[in-house]
């Protein structure tokens, strides 16, 4: 059985997927400006292969996420979908299986799974990546929870930082994945990804316990 965190995260990927379900095509449309537009079509099925793996199996929030994401990178496919996959099992494998992690256990999380994004994709901020979405989400997080923030606090407060990100990408141009082929053209977009991963953090954030 699912224990209480565990269902959080399920509910946290239930929300996500539908979240992404109401964009698709808003993140075709973007990726289609500068790449080859399934970014929508490969985050559905991504996080509809999670949510699958997630109702499928027990355990605590860490274990949910770490058998999500190993879903999500064998679905969605593309650059995005190893990323993607790869960001949320490395959340789930720093959470563990511990039971209400707490507001530092989830900054812990949060900060080295983006460590392990950068990582991998060697995308750094300013490159027009969901970077650009999530490393500023994850250090106003750091700084909501080094002032006393519970969770659900933190959380709510470092999302305009995950927004301003994702829309300061529009300016930028890309220097990693399909867009960058398009150099200077790339510009006046914002990125699919970033973009994606300013809804997938909002709607987490709506299954956090108050
Ligand atoms: P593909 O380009 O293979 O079709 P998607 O369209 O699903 O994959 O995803 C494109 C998104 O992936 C981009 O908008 C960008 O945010 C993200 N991305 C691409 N390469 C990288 C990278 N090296 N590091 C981080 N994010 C990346
Ligand atoms: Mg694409
Ligand atoms: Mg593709």
């Amino acid at each position: 059985d699912l224990s209480e965190s565990g269902a959080v995260a399920l509910d946290a990927l239930e929300r996500a997927l539908g979240a992404l379900q109401d964009a698709e095509h808003e993140l075709g449309r973007l990726d289609a400006a500068a790449g080859d537009g399934d970014h929508g079509a490969g985050m559905v099925r991504g996080m509809g292969a999670a949510v699958e793996a997630a109702r499928g199996g027990g355990g605590s929030a860490g274990q949910v996420l770490a058998r999500a994401g190993m879903a999500f990178s064998g679905a969605a496919g593309g650059a995005s979908g190893a990323l993607y996959g790869a960001w949320i099992s490395a959340i789930g494998q720093s959470l563990g299986d511990g039971e209400k992690p707490d507001a530092s256990a989830v900054h812990r999380a949060l900060d080295s799974s983006l460590a392990s994004l950068r990582d991998i994709g060697k995308a750094k901020p300013g490159d027009k990546t969901m970077i650009d979405a999530l490393d500023p989400f994850v250090r106003s997080f750091g700084e909501a929870v080094g002032g006393g923030a519970l969770l659900d606090d933190a959380w709510r407060q470092a999302l305009p930082a995950a927004e301003k990100g994702a829309d300061s990408t529009a300016d930028m141009i890309s220097t990693r994945g399909r867009a960058s082929k398009l150099g200077e053209r790339s510009r006046g977009h914002k990125d699919p990804g970033a973009v994606s991963m300013l809804y997938v953090l909002r709607a987490a954030g709506d299954a956090l316990p108050k």
